[in-house]
C-alpha cells in the first residue's frame, strides 16, 4: 500500500512540474527573428505573366546591425514616417501566386519585403524609408527588381499589372483602390477609355461582383484620402515610360486573417485572369502580330 501512495505521489509530481517548468519556457520573451542575408530580406522570384506582385509592409524580420527607425523631425501621416506592419500581407501575396500557378500553370513577378517596417519602408523615397545606410542595399534590392520585372513585363507583352498589396485598419469589410485617382493605369485608360479603370469591367468592378467591398465604388468616385496610392505605385505606375499599370490594394483585416487569406487569393486570382484576358491578351497578340 505504501508503494501505491510513493508512485501515485510520484505520477502527480511528474505532472504536475512538466507542465510548470514548460509554460515557463513559453513565457520568456520571444527572440527578435533577424538577417543579414539582403536575399532573404527581399523575396523575388521572376515571373512568367505579365503580373507584378509586390507586398513591402508583410516582414517581420530584423535587419541585422540596424537600429530601429525613429523618424525625428519627418512628417507622419499617410506619405510621411510610419513603423505599423500590415499583417499577413506577404502571405497573401504568397497565396496569390500559388492560386495563380494552379489555375495558369504560370507564375508573377514577385518583390516581398520581410523585413519588418521599423526597420525599412519600400513604399516610401529613400529619405523617409531608412535612417541606417546598411538598410540601403535592402532598399535598392526591393525597388532594383520591381523596375527590372516592370520593363521586362513591358518588352515582352507591350503591358502588364503591378498589383501592390497593403493592409489598413480604418475598415475591416473594405478593400481601397490606389492609383492617384487614375495616374498610375494612364496606359490603360489611353488605351481601353476611362471604363477600363472605372467601369463594371475595371478590375475593382470586377472584384465588387466578385462580392468584396471595394472602394471607391462605383469606381468613378475619388480615392480615399490616406488611401490613394503611395510611392510604389507613383514610381513604378504607366503614367512613366517604363512602368506598368499598377494598383495599391488596401485590405481590410477581414480579408488577410489567417482563416480568410486563401479564399481573398481566390477571388483576386479570378480578377487577375479576367483582367488579363480583357486588358492584357489583345495587346499582347497585337504586339506578337506585329513581330510577324
Ligand atoms: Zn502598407
Amino acid at each position: 500500500m505504501r508503494v501505491l501512495v510513493l508512485l501515485a505521489i510520484g505520477i502527480w509530481l511528474t505532472i504536475s512540474i512538466v507542465p510548470t517548468a514548460y509554460s515557463q519556457e513559453t513565457k520568456s520573451a520571444p527572440k527578435v527573428m533577424e538577417s543579414d542575408d539582403i536575399e532573404e530580406l527581399v523575396m523575388v522570384s521572376k515571373g512568367t505573366l505579365p503580373i507584378v506582385l509586390s507586398a513591402p509592409h508583410g516582414g517581420t524580420l530584423k535587419i541585422a546591425g540596424v537600429d530601429v527607425r525613429q523618424g525625428q523631425g519627418m512628417a507622419t501621416g499617410p506619405s510621411g514616417f510610419f513603423t505599423g506592419r500590415d499583417g499577413g500581407t506577404s502571405e497573401l501575396a504568397l497565396a496569390v501566386a500559388q492560386a495563380l500557378e494552379k489555375q495558369t500553370g504560370k507564375k508573377p513577378y514577385m518583390v516581398v519585403s520581410k523585413a519588418h517596417r521599423k526597420y525599412l519602408d519600400p513604399n516610401r523615397p529613400s529619405e523617409i524609408a531608412y535612417e541606417d545606410s546598411d538598410a540601403a542595399p535592402v532598399y535598392q534590392r526591393y525597388h532594383g527588381n520591381l523596375q527590372r520585372y516592370c520593363q521586362e513585363v513591358l518588352q515582352k507583352y507591350r503591358t502588364g499589372l503591378l498589383l501592390d498589396i497593403h493592409g489598413q485598419g480604418s475598415s475591416s469589410k473594405t478593400v481601397y483602390r490606389g492609383t492617384g485617382n487614375g495616374k498610375t493605369v494612364a496606359r490603360l485608360k489611353e488605351r481601353f477609355g476611362e471604363s477600363a479603370h472605372t467601369g463594371d469591367q475595371s478590375f475593382f468592378g470586377m472584384l465588387n461582383r466578385l462580392g468584396w467591398q471595394v472602394y471607391p465604388y462605383p469606381a468613378d468616385g475619388k480615392e480615399q484620402s490616406g488611401f490613394t496610392g503611395g510611392y510604389i505605385v507613383q514610381t513604378h505606375g504607366s503614367h512613366r515610360p517604363s512602368g506598368l499599370d499598377a494598383i495599391q490594394l488596401e485590405f481590410g483585416s477581414e480579408y488577410r486573417d489567417k482563416e480568410d487569406r486563401s479564399k481573398t487569393a481566390d477571388v483576386l486570382t479570378q480578377a487577375i485572369i479576367e483582367y488579363m484576358r480583357e486588358y492584357i491578351e489583345p495587346v499582347a497578340r497585337i504586339e506578337t502580330a506585329d513581330k510577324n
